[in-house]
């Protein structure tokens, strides 16, 4: 008998997970050897509910508490892949929403700084982040749109929710050859991910193709 999605073993989880980075990922284009290793081996299944725990390697982003989403497996990898991480980087995520894309990046950077507004996904995150020992992600609790000046300067800032214009704060926060990664356009009509990077003191813009994200809200994001 077939177990119950939700049920399953770690080698099942294992094979899906596989699946996932052939059929979603390498198939769509992504092709950072490291970004496919991290995205095979970091379970998303332990960062949904156990109702979305069947739909863990599903082709979407999944809901998540306070109304927010896990976002989609492939534009995880993508904005991963864009932001060409080695390892030695010192990186900021904004939108911590469930933990997953900070725990895939900290298998591709040297230090993870994620940031979330809503006080009961920090919390979530951070128990999660901190029980699957994810011990080079540093979890923060307030407006995403000011950046974390503590921690800066920044090799990349990765933002999972849509913007209309650029905070100023990441432009102050990012490294000379730093690259800022973040999804600019309607508040609910979709964004075009943009690539943003520092050569010598000024940005260059490129545009990366159409994504849909929730909102970022915030002092340089969309009010609420
Ligand atoms: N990276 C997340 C994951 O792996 O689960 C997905 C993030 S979800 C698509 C976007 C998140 O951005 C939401 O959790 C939302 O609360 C958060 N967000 C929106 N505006 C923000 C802000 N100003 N500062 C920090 N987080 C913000």
């Amino acid at each position: 008998m077939t177990k119950p999605a939700s049920n399953q073993s770690s080698d099942q989880w294992k094979a899906s997970r596989h699946k996932m980075v052939e059929n979603q990922l390498r198939f769509r284009g992504i092709k950072d050897p490291r970004v496919l290793d991290a995205m095979d081996r970091i379970p998303r299944e332990d960062f949904v509910s156990p109702e979305q725990k069947q739909f863990a390697y599903n082709d979407c982003a999944l809901p998540i508490d306070c109304s927010q989403t896990i976002s989609q497996p492939y534009t995880v990898a993508f904005m991963c892949e864009a932001a060409q991480l080695t390892g030695e980087e010192n990186v900021l995520e904004v939108g911590t929403g469930s933990g997953y894309g900070a725990a895939v990046l900290s298998l591709l950077a040297r230090e993870v700084h994620t940031i979330e507004r809503i006080p009961e996904l920090v919390k979530q995150a951070s128990e999660r982040l901190t029980r699957l020992e994810y011990s080079n992600v540093h979890v923060y609790s307030s407006d995403g749109t000011l950046g974390v000046p503590e921690a800066a300067p920044f090799d990349a800032i990765i933002v999972t929710a849509g913007a209309e214009t650029l905070p100023e704060p990441y432009v102050e926060q990012l490294r000379e050859g730093g690259r800022i990664i973040i999804p600019i356009g309607s508040e609910f009509m979709g964004q075009t991910m943009c690539r943003y990077t520092m050569i010598n003191g000024k940005l260059s813009q490129e545009d990366l193709g159409a994504f849909a994200f929730v909102p970022l809200i915030g002092e340089y994001g969309w009010s609420r």
